[in-house]
């Protein structure tokens, strides 16, 4: 464990993690590879299964026709835990698991290689974790009739899968603690804990379990985030953060308004924001603004543009978000989060149809709202503008390109730190743009 965060009990919140010195903005607070992790289902066939990169053509594990990896390095090095995974995917076929469930057992089979390290005397124990799955919450208790019996099925599911493994895994099993050796508390433990892994996108290509990295707090206004590298989690302040000062991440999707931030908080993760972003319902006015009738057809149609947009129905999607954004008016602000919603659909979909032009000028609505909703440097703020400015060096309005990349940079050295792989790409890309304009 690095020396700059301690394992703490914050209070009204349980456990939590806080800094054990003075942090300032932009630094690396912690780094941790996960547990156990696996791709999800909707992108097995275009990310390595191993470091988690994204190809257009993968090699294939010839045995379950699931697991796909860069090269034979990759495929080696994850055999060890897809050996179990391998043989359980293919007593299912041509069923397959859900990502809780494959993730799950993954976790049973790294403790299961874990044992068998620690037997041999070649484990490097457990001691830097600062928080145990035996420790995870599960929430059993207090989860409501229809979320138990979801959860009794991916139990079950669990089980099945397991089977294949059970003699080889038997051992393993009886030796965890009673809150982890049944099926229903472990799908429970992982489902609130686990964490998604994007790409450098931003896609949710994966979900890890991070244990250490579980006990920190939601805040509606963090002061640290959470960026992937492959599968390795960084965790980096975005604030200056005093000795013995909470350390916090958003577990949500901040731009969205207090009462619907509360609502998924209470019914995914089981608590009451009580932050200071939400006891003053900040920005909640401005998020909602514009008059009632159109706000409400914005907000009713975004549900249609997420099932355009899952069906890949790019010609229809832009056609419907133009539309929207025609009968909204140009008066209407664009501060209003669905209007916001409806222009980035609208960035996707002109995206995806090569209409580069149309594509910039929605791009460039967008940034000023960006802007105000992130005060604090954000992923999500960084990347959308790093795609404005790609937009506009492909579009040769150089100068345009290069200033809008100096934004990106200003916000990407904060959250992702000069040596990450995205940060690398943005500086290439400002120094291009620099050539050009010296020619
Ligand atoms: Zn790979
Ligand atoms: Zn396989
Ligand atoms: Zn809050």
């Amino acid at each position: 464990m690095a020396p700059k965060v301690d394992r703490f009990v914050s209070p009204g919140k349980g456990n939590g993690l806080r800094a054990t010195a003075n942090i300032r903005r932009g630094e690396l607070v912690y780094s941790a590879e996960p547990q156990a992790a696996c791709v999800s289902n909707k992108w097995a066939k275009n990310v390595c299964h191993h470091c988690f990169s994204r190809h257009e053509t993968l090699l294939r594990c010839s045995q379950c026709k699931m697991a796909r990896y860069c090269n034979i390095t990759c495929q080696k090095l994850a055999w060890p835990v897809h050996k179990s995974e391998c043989k359980c995917l293919r007593s299912v076929l041509p069923r397959i698991p859900t990502d809780s469930v494959r993730l799950a057992a993954r976790i049973v089979f790294a403790l299961a290689i874990e044992m068998t390290q620690y037997k041999l005397g070649s484990s490097k124990g457990n001691g830097e974790e600062l928080y145990t799955l035996e420790e995870h919450e599960s929430h059993l208790s207090s989860l409501c009739e229809q979320k138990r019996e979801g959860l009794s099925q991916l139990a079950s599911m669990l089980q099945l899968y397991l089977q294949e493994e059970v003699s080889a895994l038997d051992q393993v099993v009886s030796s965890l603690p009673p809150s982890c050796q049944d099926p229903m508390s472990l799908m429970a433990k992982v489902t609130c804990n686990c964490f998604t892994i994007s790409d450098a996108e931003l896609q949710e290509i994966g979900v890890g379990l991070y244990p250490s990295l579980s006990l920190l707090n939601h805040d509606c206004g963090p002061n640290c985030v959470m960026v992937f590298e492959g599968t390795k989690l960084h965790l980096r302040a975005i604030k200056d953060i005093e000795l013995g000062d909470e350390l916090t991440i958003s577990y949500i999707d901040s731009m969205a308004l207090t009462d619907d931030r509360r609502k998924q908080l209470e019914e995914q993760y089981h608590f009451t924001c009580c932050c200071q972003r939400c006891d003053s319902r900040d920005m909640d006015a401005l998020m909602a603004s514009g008059e009632e009738a159109t706000c409400c057809l914005l907000k009713d149609a975004l549900p249609r543009l997420d099932g355009l947009k899952a069906e890949s129905n790019w010609p229809e999607l832009l056609d419907l978000c133009k539309e929207l954004l025609s009968k909204a008016g140009s008066s209407f602000p664009a501060e209003n989060l669905s209007k916001l919603k409806v222009t980035d659909v609208a960035l996707d979909a002109c995206i995806q149809l090569g209409l580069w032009e149309e594509a910039l000028e929605f791009g460039l609505k967008t940034l000023p709202v960006y802007r105000c909703y992130f005060p604090d440097p954000h992923p999500v703020h960084g990347i959308q503008l790093m795609r404005v400015g790609k937009l506009q060096h492909f579009l040769e309005h150089i100068t345009d390109a290069l200033d809008t990349f100096k934004q990106a940079y200003e916000i990407l050295k904060v959250t992702h730190g000069d040596a990450h792989p995205l940060t690398s790409e943005l500086k290439m890309k400002m120094e291009e743009c620099r050539c050009e304009l010296n020619q």
